[in-house]
């Protein structure tokens, strides 16, 4: 029996035995809580979606605040210190790929949802949500997967081979979305996020999955590249709200909108840049890192996309490792009062106590409107007319990049309230066990994996 067979007879079966409600938990990449509250934003589904369900304004994230951590929190309902995804990209001790990309499923720590979900006899599907190469417990898995460098090699031949079941791309291209190439399945574009929402629906209909998860990355791309204000923004944000309607329309014409909750929210939300710091730019000038990779080195940071983790030589003694995390703070502190006063300086025991990477030495977390790079050359302070997100917060400090949270469906409304802290706000670790609530299924996500 083919493998699609098989988790379609799973399906049927499970719906069979089972009222539970589904659940389709989209994240739209960098969706600003200003986007929904401001009517004047390109997003009419997703403002009407709100005034039909329950809508919280304010999502407390964990730090960083930034992609791959956030969507790992996500589907665990752990921090990044429980979870162990710290970065979208590894930091790789001073070699020439400064940083790996966390690709793969095995990196976390914790328990998914995926795996609960299996485990309780429900299937599971997943649309480009990252941390989920080779991920054992989604049955249709369409991982978030491409080539670092595009310069010469096709982003759809890489990702293919890592998809599951083998033959589901092909599906998808046959019954979904047409022949898909670099062109039509570019991340970044607005078509991407309008071929996701066609997988997404054929998806549904044909393999009714208990548990989606779906990655809309359009509106970080752009947010990065050209600013919060700025019209290319405001394109994605029609595109990512497009995407959400054409997926809210398909549940309306295929009466599936009672037994499927639709779960909205972003990974975190988006500053507007104002300045870059380059902090391995001092490193360098202070000699403590080589200007090219793979030199000699004692610290070297590791940019969060607004904060960085500073790490320092493993191979230094305790001494050695004190004096130069002294050294650096010292430089630090020594910078003109314009350029001190925006940033703050983390020890590692505050980066544990936010429950932020255990291995760095320090954070340099910066205000709002403020980012860091890794670039090694050049002045520690610049100029930046992008957009941000990726802080650290300590506890008791509003947040500079929040998000929100939707959920749409027929449930009854007090088995979320008790997953909100205060009138208006959740924080991101309660989303995956008020996930498990909705699905009336037992919360066992505590437990390691
Ligand atoms: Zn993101």
């Amino acid at each position: 029996m083919s493998k699609t067979i098989s988790i379609f007879i799973l399906s049927f079966l499970c719906l069979c035995t089972s009222a539970r409600q589904r659940v389709i938990l989209i994240t739209i990449d960098g969706l600003r809580n200003d986007i929904l509250t401001n009517v004047s934003q390109p997003a009419p589904f997703l403002h009407e979606l709100m005034l039909k369900s329950i809508y919280v304004p304010n999502v407390i994230g964990v730090n960083p605040t930034m992609t791959y951590p956030a969507h790992t929190t996500l589907v665990t309902g752990s921090a990044p210190l429980d979870h162990g995804i710290h970065c979208n990209r590894q930091f790789q001790f001073n070699r020439a790929e400064s940083a790996l990309y966390n690709w793969y499923a095995d990196s976390i720590r914790t328990k998914t949802l995926w795996q609960t979900v299996k485990e309780k006899g429900g299937t599971t599907a997943s649309v480009f949500w990252p941390v989920t190469t080779g991920c054992k417990w989604i049955d249709i898995n369409l991982p978030e997967y491409f080539p670092t460098t595009r310069v010469n090699v096709s982003g759809m031949d890489y990702i293919r081979p890592v998809c599951t079941p083998a033959d589901i791309m092909a599906e998808l291209e046959r019954e979904a979305t047409g022949h898909l190439s670099d062109t039509t399945l570019r991340a970044g574009s607005f078509q991407y996020d309008a071929k996701v929402a066609s997988m997404v629906n054929y998806l549904t209909n044909r393999y009714k999955p208990d548990f989606m998860t779906v990655h809309l990355v359009t509106t970080d791309y752009k947010q990065h590249e050209t600013g919060i204000y700025s019209f290319e923004t405001q394109q994605s944000v029609a595109a990512a709200d497009h995407a959400i309607g054409l997926i809210l329309e398909n549940l309306e014409y295929t009466h599936q909108k009672d037994s499927v909750t639709i779960i909205v929210t972003g990974d975190h939300g988006f500053t507007q840049g104002k300045y870059r710091l380059h902090p391995n730019a001092l490193l360098v000038s202070n000699g403590l890192l080589s200007e090219q990779p793979d030199g000699n080195w004692q610290a070297c940071f590791n940019s969060l996309g607004a904060a960085a983790y500073m790490y320092v030589n493993p191979k230094l003694s305790s001494k050695q490792k004190i004096r130069c995390i002294e050294k650096v703070r010292k430089i630090l502190s020594e910078q003109p009062d314009s350029v001190k006063s925006l940033y703050n300086i983390l020890s590692n025991k505050e980066i544990i106590d936010i429950k932020g990477d255990p291995t760095a030495a320090l954070c340099l977390a910066p205000v709002s409107g403020v980012g860091c790079s890794n670039e090694r050359k050049g002045e520690f302070k610049t100029d930046f007319k992008g957009g941000f997100h990726g802080y650290v917060y300590l506890p008791g400090t509003k947040a500079y990049d929040p998000t929100s949270l939707i959920i749409y469906g027929n449930i009854d409304r007090n088995l979320v309230k008790r997953f909100i802290s205060a009138p208006d706000t959740i924080q991101q670790t309660s989303i995956a066990p008020m996930i498990l609530s909705i699905m009336e299924i037992e919360n066992d996500n505590q437990q390691s994996k």
